[in-house]
């Protein structure tokens, strides 16, 4: 086959700007007391997980996790396109934690007390 015209990845070249409002994710944030911050952020594909709070077996949700102070934020399901929900059906909190870990060496403060440098030494599995 011959490609006349290249396509366009469109799961790595899509974009959305949402705020840190913990909206549509109450129990997550509520339990870790995290207060949102109203940052604004581009995520991408990235950045959204799949998540179950475990309150009803529907209560199902699409999240991005703030990098700057750690709060969980809704995201409509409707607003996002099925190659978005496909991919992030598939990623959990702690591929995106990993990730971003990997990426800048130092993930964000205070989250889960990760960082907590004094039980680093604990949470070391290897
Ligand atoms: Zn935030």
């Amino acid at each position: 086959m011959k490609v006349l015209k290249p396509g366009v990845d469109k799961l790595r070249t899509w974009k959305k700007v949402v705020v840190c409002n913990g909206k549509g994710c109450y129990v997550k944030n509520s339990k870790s007391d995290l207060v949102p911050c109203e940052a604004e952020l581009e995520i991408n594909y990235k950045d959204i997980f799949h998540a179950r709070t475990g309150v009803t077996p529907y209560d199902t949700f699409y999240l991005i996790k703030c990098p700057d102070c750690g709060s969980y934020t809704g995201i409509v399901a409707t607003d996002l396109p099925d190659y978005i929900k496909s991919y992030a059906d598939k990623r959990t909190e702690q591929d995106i934690d990993n990730e971003r870990g990997a990426a800048s060496g130092s993930p964000a403060p205070g989250i889960h007390g990760k960082n907590d440098k004094t039980s680093g030494d604990y949470l070391d599995l290897e």
